[in-house]
């Protein structure tokens, strides 16, 4: 059994005035700083003191190109630490720096959209978006640090989109438990990756909805830090010590399909858990749990919902195939998985969708988040 996880995990509101303080904790005093284009009018002068920091803007994709780009930078520049600050993708890269490059490693995240910011992987596109693989790190990142006034105050539709990929983190361990398939941390899930994903689970259905409520506000609440707390560090340490399935999968071949790149990570991820659990012929109740969640927080649940109405078999067998690609994660279900049978199971979690939404028009459920 393998458990990983960062070194490090600071939270709340005001949290990243401490980065200064981790860097040198570290024994940092030239790091490289990676950030999104929108980091110096969010962050005001939090960045400004950090010693010896050079500053570079994210190019926009996890791309190979792109990584090639700030690993020079990091090299010229004589840097001794990278801090990526910003979203999923812009973290990623920092993570594909640092880590070949054996140097220190801090992680800001400036919205919930995923479990990235803990885990030693990243996620790795062409230039066009489309997933091309996945890369794996000896190391985790040495800190993550979230501030979650910062969280609160980015659109609403980021932290739902974090709540759908913290849907898949405990039904994806789950099944890749009871099959004792290698997870990405290198070994057998232990009970304490199980424990801490199904906390994820019940802590996102317990409180999400009033979390969506406050950051549409822009307030930060005790319901909002634990939102946080289960998007980002229970989803993570759950999703990379407990194993990943279909799920991601079905996200992954999903990303094949022009009409699905316009729509988040957690968002597809949200559908794929739908399909996971029609492919695991899960009772009913279970996955009406799973829908009317969606449903109430405002996630998709049918494939117009992602980008993909009217879209015919044909297409769904392309998503299918690269679902069931050699190396997916859709092999650790506990059973053969073929591209016919994700292909049915993506049309009755649609079916499956259209039919509770139709159940509960009129009822107090909130539309999904206007894209
Ligand atoms: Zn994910």
């Amino acid at each position: 059994m393998v458990f990983a996880a960062p070194g490090k995990y600071v939270q709340g509101s005001g949290a990243v005035s401490r980065l200064g303080e981790v860097l040198g904790q570290l024994g940092s005093g030239s790091p490289l700083i990676l950030a999104d284009p929108i980091v110096p009018e969010i962050m005001g002068d939090a960045l400004e003191g950090i010693a010896g920091a050079t500053h570079l803007e994210f190019g926009g994709e996890c791309s190979p190109e792109e990584i090639e780009r700030v690993a020079i930078a990091a090299a010229e520049n004589g840097s001794d630490a990278v801090v990526g600050i910003g979203g999923g993708k812009t973290m990623d890269t920092a993570k594909a720096v640092a880590h070949p490059a054996g140097l220190s490693l801090v992680i800001v995240p400036t919205i919930a959209s995923t479990d990235a910011p803990t885990s030693a992987l990243s996620v790795v596109y062409d230039e066009h978006g489309a997933f091309l693989e996945y890369r794996f790190f000896e190391r985790n990142p040495d800190a993550v640090i979230v501030d979650t006034a910062i969280i609160a105050g980015a659109p609403v539709r980021f932290l739902v989109a974090g709540i759908g990929d913290g849907l898949a983190t405990y039904f994806e361990a789950e099944a890749s438990s009871r099959t004792r398939k290698q997870a990405m941390a290198g070994g057998a899930p232990t009970s304490a990756a199980l424990t801490l994903a199904r906390l994820c689970y019940d802590t996102l259905l317990e409180h999400g909805l009033a979390a969506r409520l406050a950051v549409e506000r822009g307030a930060v609440t005790p319901a909002v830090e634990k939102v946080v707390e289960a998007n980002t560090l229970l989803s993570g340490l759950g999703f990379e010590s407990g194993g990943l399935a279909a799920a991601h999968s079905i996200h992954n071949g999903l990303t094949a399909l022009e009409g699905t790149h316009h729509y988040w990570h957690g968002e597809k991820v949200a559908f794929g858990v739908v399909a996971m659990l029609m492919l695991e012929e899960r009772p009913a109740a279970v996955v009406e749990e799973v829908v009317d969640f969606c449903l109430e927080v405002g996630l998709p649940v049918t494939l117009e919902d992602i980008g993909l109405e009217g879209v015919g078999r044909e297409d769904l067998e392309k998503v299918a195939e690269a679902a069931c690609a050699e190396g997916e994660t859709i092999h650790n279900e506990p059973f053969e998985v073929y591209p016919r049978m994700v292909v049915d199971a993506m049309i009755a979690a649609d079916a499956f969708g259209h039919q509770r939404r139709a159940l509960h028009t009129g009822e107090a459920h909130l539309p999904a988040v206007a894209h």
